[in-house]
């Protein structure tokens, strides 16, 4: 059971969609920018993988991805659909610490830039709640035109800036403005550059043909790397029973040949079909080539979290 605690200036979210600036709540707006994108779901949840796991955050799932990985966890997104679903899961009893309560609508897509900052400004209702905004997919560098308007409104928008101490938060009352954190597949370096300087923490992912059965892109995420180790980066493998760990190591080399202190996830794929052994053997081939390898589970799947 979870505990009751202090939790000061904890408040729900609000329970129907937020008023667009027209004061209509859905339905095409005018006067708003010709880029609009398909997103799959907006919520508010805890990462569950890399190197943010446990934190909170705001994701943004887009909708549309050119690959076909085989463990692809999200299929639904790969595609573009009619609606998006927002909203989130909280706490209903703030006495007793016990039971959650859904509270979820959907919007027409395509989305603007003015729709999704309205959105995401309505999930800030708790100081210091939302680490950051984690831009997912599908894979968000494919509507890049999107991404660049969108970022540019949202960081030079009304709210404060995220180097607002938490001490001044609390005199003002206002809430600091997330990080923005992009997850990708690694495979639109020039897509990254037109967007890198809007982007603070990557998680790219590199694939390995043997696990993700699709063709190897070790040039494109190589070209990636380079472009995204401007900011603050990790590298993301999948792997299960069928890694190969010549691959793996090439993952490595490739890694190394940009910056030896990045760091590495191997993530074992969910439901996990690998023993103990394999997994230390996998973190003692890349530690043969880089400073911080970790072995990190999809920790969402085991809360039983989104
Ligand atoms: S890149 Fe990501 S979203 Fe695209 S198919 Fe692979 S796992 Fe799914």
């Amino acid at each position: 059971m979870v505990r009751k605690g202090t939790v000061p200036d904890l408040r729900i979210p609000p329970l129907n969609p937020p008023l667009s600036k027209g004061g209509t709540k859905r339905g095409v707006e005018s006067g708003l920018s010709p880029k609009k994108a398909y997103l799959s779901e907006i919520f508010s949840s805890i990462q569950g993988e890399g190197l943010l796991a446990g934190l909170r955050q705001i994701f943004v799932r887009f909708s549309g991805c050119s690959l076909t990985c085989n463990y692809c966890d999200t299929p639904e997104s790969r595609v573009q659909s009619p609606e998006c679903k927002v909203g989130w899961t909280f706490p209903t009893s703030q006495e007793s610490g016990v039971g959650s309560r859904e509270n979820y609508y959907n919007i027409p897509n395509p989305v603007s830039p003015e729709k999704l900052t309205e959105i995401v400004n309505s999930f800030q209702t708790h100081q210091n709640l939302h680490h950051s905004i984690s831009l997912t997919g599908g894979e968000p560098l494919e509507q890049v035109d999107f991404l660049k308007e969108w970022l540019v409104e949202l960081k030079t928008g009304d709210s404060p800036d995220s180097t607002t101490s938490l001490r001044n938060v609390r005199k003002s009352g206002t809430v600091p403005k997330p990080k923005i954190y992009l997850e990708t597949n690694g495979l639109l370096p020039a897509h990254l550059s037109e967007v890198i300087d809007l982007i603070d923490i990557i998680g790219m992912d590199i694939k390995l043909p043997s696990v993700a059965g699709v063709k190897p892109f070790w040039n494109l995420h190589r070209d990636f790397l380079k472009t995204a180790s401007k900011r603050e980066v990790f590298v993301k493998v999948v792997v299960d029973s069928m890694v190969a760990e010549d691959e793996l190591m090439l993952a490595s080399e490739l890694v190394y040949s940009v910056d030896v202190n990045i760091p590495f996830i191997i993530q074992p794929r969910t439901p996990i079909d690998m023993d103990a052994g394999s997994l230390l053997r996998l973190q003692e081939i890349v530690t043969s080539r880089l400073l911080d390898v970790r072995v990190i589970p999809q920790l969402h799947k085991f809360l039983n979290l989104r």
